[in-house]
């Protein structure tokens, strides 16, 4: 399968191809295109329930397509038992929640081994964001 130039970038810098990777690719790219808020600088995010591997992946995801980074302190993330992310967007404070659907959370525990996942994950970077997550502006 045909690998696009962002997601060979996400690899490069997180290391492998996995699912919630490319969770947190969409997810950011979703929330920003729904608050028309610029990359980088313009919003702050955070993150619920991505604590340990393979969740926390998403929050690499994230990075990479919101452009908040640790480094620049305008990503934060916190305990709990499910994934929930919130990007706010700071020219006029406006939220975006999201969270995956509940098929989705089924399949993802579902999965078996590293090639399961790879696969899994090239199959979610082709799908529709609203197809995987529920949101809330
Ligand atoms: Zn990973």
């Amino acid at each position: 399968m045909k690998i696009n130039k962002e997601l060979q970038e996400a690899i490069r810098f997180h290391g492998h191809l996995g699912p919630y990777l490319v969770l947190g690719l969409l997810a950011g790219e979703l929330a920003l295109k729904k608050l028309g808020c610029k990359k980088y600088f313009g919003s702050e995010v955070a993150v619920w329930g991505a604590n340990k591997k393979p969740k926390s992946c998403i929050v690499d995801g994230l990075q990479l397509s919101t452009g908040a980074t640790y480094g620049k302190g305008n990503i934060r993330k916190f305990n709990a038992k499910d994934i929930r992310i919130v990007v706010c967007d700071l020219k006029n404070k406006k939220k975006i929640r999201l969270s995956l659907k509940a098929g989705l959370l089924e399949r993802l525990g579902g999965l078996k081994g590293h090639s399961d996942s790879e696969a899994f994950a090239l199959r979610l970077f082709k799908s529709r964001p609203q197809d995987l997550f529920e949101s809330r502006l």
